[in-house]
């Protein structure tokens, strides 16, 4: 890692909260990318077209989706975006304002946001998928009903199939407890890994969430670090 890059690396931190770093923190700086730097990653593991092959019948299966009552007013359908063949997911709520207008997810403050906190890992945006638990947005931003959950996870969960990563993020709440399938409080979810069919599963606060409360982002990146070192693990 050169000077530059360390500067960039710092500002991250900066930009998520982090006021202090150990001496340890600051000395693994160095350290990191070479693992987990996504130009470090060309050769990539896999099979590269059949996650997209997958993927794309996901999206064709969804079609021009009228399954639940969200359908008629969105502007368009927020169905991810991303590496087809990321190592780490990250799974949201339901499309805003700005994702239902750009049919792209975590595209406004919110999504700024989440750029960085991947950032502060070493990766890109691009490295990884992005896709939330509703494909629609849910008028004025009110909480997903039961029906359009019943309606649309399905899509996520066969999107996770098509992926296969080894990771996946739920950012917030609903996303945390819709994934694990439990009514269990994100501040007792966060922090730790769930394994579910071949992955590992992680919570975090939600972007959304962090703007209001900023004096979270620093739980935020002690899961970013975790899930930094179970990539770093897992790379074979
Ligand atoms: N919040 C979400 O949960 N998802 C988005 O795509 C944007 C904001």
């Amino acid at each position: 890692m050169n000077a530059n890059e360390i500067t960039a690396q710092l500002q991250f931190f900066k930009d998520i909260g982090v006021e202090s770093l150990s001496v340890g923190a600051v000395a693994s700086l160095g350290a990191v990318p070479s693992g987990l730097d996504s130009a470090d990653r060309s050769s990539d593991e896999g099979p590269p077209l059949q996650n997209t092959v997958e993927l794309e019948a996901v999206r064709a299966e969804l079609g021009d989706c009228q399954r639940c009552k969200l359908a008629p007013k969105r502007t368009n359908l927020v169905f991810g975006s991303g590496n087809p063949n990321a190592e780490l997911v990250f799974v949201g709520e339901a499309p805003g304002y700005d994702e239902d207008q750009q049919g792209l997810p975590f595209v406004g403050r919110a999504g700024q946001l989440l750029t960085k906190i991947i950032e502060s890992i070493n990766l890109k945006r691009e490295d990884v998928y992005i896709c939330n638990v509703l494909k629609c947005r849910p008028p004025d931003n009110r909480n997903p009903e039961p029906d359009e959950v019943a309606s649309c996870n399905p899509f996520m969960k066969k999107q996770l199939a098509a992926i296969r990563p080894k990771i996946v993020c739920c950012l917030g709440t609903f996303a945390a407890q819709t994934v694990l399938q439990t009514p269990a409080p994100i501040s007792r979810l966060r922090g730790k890994f769930f394994d579910m069919d071949g992955m590992r599963v992680i919570a975090t606060f939600h972007p959304a969430y962090l703007l209001r409360s900023p004096e979270k982002k620093r739980e935020v990146w002690e899961d970013m670090k975790q899930i930094r070192a179970e990539l770093f693990r897992l790379r074979p």
